[in-house]
């Protein structure tokens, strides 16, 4: 039986939903605002009740992962790169903002959302995608929205319980209000709870002349939804809220609202919830209260970072996507980041060197799986990963190592027929090299995107005639032996122990003696800073055997001899 955070929600979930709604099917739910490119980060959001909800699904339970576009939330900013004159659209629903110049989707929010659902399926994520616009806009939601207005003096007090204890908070960590709102989840995003000097309003009308949400609600009558606006516009009218589609419950009324209308049991959100005015602490009391069902279950999951982006920002236009990731990854190694760390633990998703470990440390989980030496709990990562309850993510059929992919494509800059004779010589039974695909894609694309150019390897055209005229004896010596011995030992095992073996033999041991005083490793240190300098004029680079065979054996002697 598995015993790992997943198995545990489910356990939790399965528990709960067979109290509130037994025989009904279970509901997990996940949030993301199409406000502009979702970012990596935001992946968590999706991750976290994906892999639950597919523990249930795998357990035989019926179970709906309800994914809600919060695209009927107001455009709020103009990204760096758009049009500046996008800026008239701000406070319009996400859905009637023009997409971006040269966009193939109808509107903003779904340029937006096109690429994350992508990115989503290839991951395995199976979600029932709900667009906010649609529900609002198709008067979906009326019962709630009349039930929140009539309700709006007992939603006002519980907000205020909140608005004093959240300010000193707030102001104290001074955080930029958008990074706030996306922590704290989709739509919360720089919007006010509905209180204004005309009395307390939870519903805020889009304006019927200039769709903007700058709008006031200044009267409501119960008994006949008679609501009145004023737009900063200059607009003012008067509708009939029981036939009003256009707008929308305030985010900390919108959300509670949901987690009763979907029969939500579990969401975690990525909010700091010791907050005491949190959407999610207070929406519990609004679901409660106002909208007599219960609160999911729902854990805080921590921050997910990013490393190795920063050199690439300026030429990448800042944070990477999900889409971004799965460029340089397999699915499976994606959401094995994601399920081997409980929601509450925080880790970074590497686009520097590090993904070569990350991917290091896959392949040995892999193998160990493979021969059943695994821990449990590793084991249900790597299943979670790998497969879910209807499908089995793509593999590579025959895996190398990423780091010996990534190192022969930096050294063949993707020559095809150089890569397949270089990597035969890792495995001599590669028939072609769609056998190592996707992950050699991945790698391919890694190098020639993430690794910055000072990291590149370029092997050297023409010998470096005035190093090789400033050796001595010594470094003459090791360069004639490593040339000698190429021929015998021209393989990946070989050329290993023919780099160690030099300086052996000029120190007078065997090439294959099991030596490593100090001043061996030292010659050994300096003999492979003096090839590199040769083949690639730096003092570093990929691993001299594997760096060796792309070069090829003829180049190799040209360098070494000049
Ligand atoms: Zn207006």
């Amino acid at each position: 039986m598995d015993a790992d955070w997943v198995a545990r929600f489910a356990d939790e979930v399965i528990a709960e939903a067979e109290r509130r709604a037994p025989g009904k099917p279970i509901v997990c739910a996940s949030g993301l605002s199409p406000s502009g490119p979702i970012h990596l980060g935001n992946l968590r959001e999706v991750m976290t009740p994906h892999l639950v909800a597919d523990e249930i699904r795998r357990r035989g339970y019926d179970c709906v992962h309800v994914l809600s576009w919060d695209d009927f939330d107001r455009y709020r900013k103009v990204p760096v790169g758009v049009d500046p004159t996008w800026a008239e659209h701000i406070g319009k629903p996400l859905t009637s903002v023009p997409a971006p110049p040269g966009s193939e989707h109808p509107n903003w929010a779904e340029h937006f959302k096109a690429p994350m659902a992508a990115a989503l399926a290839d991951l395995g994520v199976e979600f029932h995608g709900i667009s906010q616009t649609q529900m609002y806009t198709s008067g979906a939601y009326r019962e709630q929205v009349l039930l929140a207005m009539r309700e709006r003096k007992r939603i006002d007090a519980i907000l205020d319980q909140y608005r004093t204890k959240a300010k000193p908070k707030a102001q104290a960590q001074a955080v930029d209000a958008d990074e706030a709102a996306a922590l704290e989840g989709s739509g919360a995003a720089g919007e006010d709870d509905g209180s204004g000097a005309g009395g307390y309003y939870p519903y805020k009308p889009y304006c019927s002349v200039c769709d903007r949400d700058v709008t006031t609600v200044t009267a409501y009558d119960d008994a006949t939804t008679e609501l009145t606006y004023t737009c900063a516009c200059g607009h003012t009218e008067t509708v009939l809220l029981s036939e009003h589609t256009r707008g929308k419950l305030v985010w900390k009324v919108d959300w509670p609202m949901r987690w009763a209308y979907e029969g939500v049991v579990f969401e975690p959100s990525g909010v700091d919830h010791s907050s005491p005015g949190s959407s999610f602490v207070v929406g519990g009391q609004i679901v409660r209260e106002v909208f007599g069902a219960e609160q999911p279950i729902g854990p805080m999951y921590a921050f997910v970072g990013i490393s190795g982006m920063a050199k690439m920002s300026s030429s990448k236009g800042g944070v990477p996507t999900p889409a971004d990731a799965l460029s340089i990854m397999e699915p499976a190694l994606l959401r094995w980041l994601y399920a081997r760390r409980r929601p509450n633990q925080s880790f970074k998703v590497s686009f520097d060197q590090e993904i070569q470990r990350m991917y290091d440390e896959w392949d040995t989980l892999t193998r160990k799986v493979a021969d059943g030496t695994a821990l449990p709990a590793d084991q249900s990562a790597h299943r979670r990963a790998t497969t879910t309850a209807s499908l089995t993510l793509p593999d590579t059929p025959r895996r190398l190592p990423y780091r010996t992919l990534a190192s022969v494509v930096d050294i063949t800059t993707g020559h095809e027929e150089q890569t397949l004779r270089i990597l035969r010589e890792f495995d001599h039974e590669i028939a072609g090299l769609d056998e190592l695909r996707p992950r050699l894609d991945k790698a391919q694309h890694w190098v020639s995107t993430y690794v910055p150019a000072d990291e590149r390897t370029q092997v050297r055209e023409e010998p470096d005639a005035e190093l090789l005229a400033s050796l001595g004896d010594v470094e003459r010596e090791s360069l004639r032996l490593l040339a000698e011995g190429l021929d015998e030992h021209w393989s990946l095992d070989g050329l290993t122990t023919l780099l160690y073996g030099v300086p052996k033999v000029q120190a007078g041991l065997d090439m294959s003696a099991k030596a490593a005083t100090p001043e061996l490793k030292a010659a050994q240190r300096a003999f492979f800073v003096l090839l590199y300098r040769l083949l690639v004029g730096r003092d570093t680079g990929p691993r001299l055997p594997t760096l060796l065979l792309a070069v090829g054996r003829d180049r190799v002697r040209r360098l070494l001899a000049g």
